[in-house]
């Protein structure tokens, strides 16, 4: 098959959630929109493997942007994704001595950008060990079930007349002044006006120059799932800020997710697929230090049960480790037919289709 044998306005690489929003986002606009997936399925890479959590902007103390635009989206979010998120949980914030934001400080930035913070009633400040927490609050944040998420998604995907291939990788990407080619790891060819990757920095063999996804910090990753002991049942805890752990349901399952600072990420590494391989070599789980270590805070945890451990990769633009952003990094090849989208967080998503627009606005 030739490039113009199947050519398409928009193709649009991976579909995580921030392809696939992006793809149906383009299509309900007007535009012919393709989106191909390398996997069997929709949102199985990070869009599946995170916490869950709908940030309301309390996460980020040290980057007043990313937590201003985190209160700024989390309604809208809460919105338009209505049946996928859950809420009836008690979401809870603690901060903990030494760590690098006091309790002062966390309740300005909070008051700051218009995140509610409630006093911790005297049943939730037990849980927590006072020789080591400062305080702790109860705050308004939800977290979302990413198999339900899936379904809206796949569901807009069809409303707005986006033509979806699984089990589609792509191995290249070319463009020229007439339009860039796609080739498929089978063979075929594919042509497009306007091309989109979104592959959360999966390299793609070759890519036109500049929107590859170069100073990229990626690390695989471990979340334990933990069954909680009753007194934890229905409740999030997050300590914070610094190497600590916060703890989220995790909708799709009956248990939470508990990820560590210190020992979710084994290592770091400097691309997508270095991280990828030491998954595959296999890495010994640390679910029993998260456990150990979080139970000085929360004593309650040392009765939580280790289930299993979800594993995958982290990609962050390595300069945002001092303050833990999360900005959007989207890059275009010179010729302006190609580009490329970093997925920061879920609920953000609303940002990120502003940014992309105004990006193919200034296009060629
Ligand atoms: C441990 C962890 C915890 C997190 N916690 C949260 C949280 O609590 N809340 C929150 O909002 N965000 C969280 N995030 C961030 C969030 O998960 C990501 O920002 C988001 O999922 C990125 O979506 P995406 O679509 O860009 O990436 P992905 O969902 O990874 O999608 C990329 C897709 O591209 C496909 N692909 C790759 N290469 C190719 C190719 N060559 N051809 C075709 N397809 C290809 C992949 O198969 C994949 O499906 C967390 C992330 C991690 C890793």
């Amino acid at each position: 098959m030739t490039a113009s044998d199947s050519r398409s306005g928009v193709v649009v690489i991976g579909g995580g959630f921030y392809g696939s929003s992006l793809a149906a986002h383009l299509a309900r606009g007007g535009a012919e929109v393709t989106l191909l997936e390398a996997r069997q399925d929709l949102l199985g890479g990070a869009s599946y493997f995170n916490q869950a959590r709908v940030h309301g902007g309390y996460h980020y103390p040290r980057s007043l942007r990313t937590a201003g635009r985190s209160q700024a989206s989390y309604q809208a979010f809460m919105s338009r994704y209505e049946s996928c998120v859950v809420d009836d949980f008690l979401c809870i914030y603690a901060i903990a001595r030494g760590s690098l934001t006091n309790a002062r400080k966390f309740r300005r930035v909070c008051d700051y950008i218009g995140a509610p913070l409630m006093d911790a009633p005297a049943s939730v400040r037990r849980l927590f060990n006072p020789a080591v927490i400062e305080a702790s609050w109860v705050t308004r944040e939800s977290a979302f079930d990413a198999v339900k998420l899936r379904e809206i998604v796949r569901q807009e995907l069809a409303d707005a007349g986006v033509s979806v291939r699984l089990g589609t990788r792509v191995e290249s990407v070319q463009e020229s002044e007439a339009g860039a080619r796609i080739a498929l790891e089978d063979g075929e060819v594919l042509g497009a006006d306007r091309v989109l990757v979104c592959t959360y920095g999966e390299a793609i063999d070759t890519l036109p120059q500049g929107v590859g996804y170069s100073g990229l910090h990626c690390e695989p990753c471990e979340m334990a799932l933990v069954d909680l002991p009753d007194v934890l049942r229905g409740k999030g805890i997050t300590v914070m800020d610094g190497p600590y752990f916060s703890l989220m349901p995790f909708p799709s399952t009956p248990y939470h997710t508990l990820s560590h600072v210190r020992y979710t990420p084994h290592g770091a590494q400097p691309s997508y697929e270095m991280a990828a391989a030491a998954l595959r070599r296999g890495l010994t789980s640390r679910a029993d230090r998260m456990l150990r270590d979080s139970a000085r805070y929360v004593p309650a945890l040392n009765d939580a049960v280790h289930v299993e451990s979800l594993w995958g990769v982290k990609s962050v633009p390595a300069r945002r480790d001092g303050d833990d952003a999360r900005p959007i990094v989207m890059r275009r090849s010179e010729g302006g037919r190609v580009m490329s989208l970093l997925g920061s967080k879920i609920d953000n998503i609303g940002d990120a289709l502003r940014v992309a627009e105004e990006h193919l606005r200034d296009a060629v």
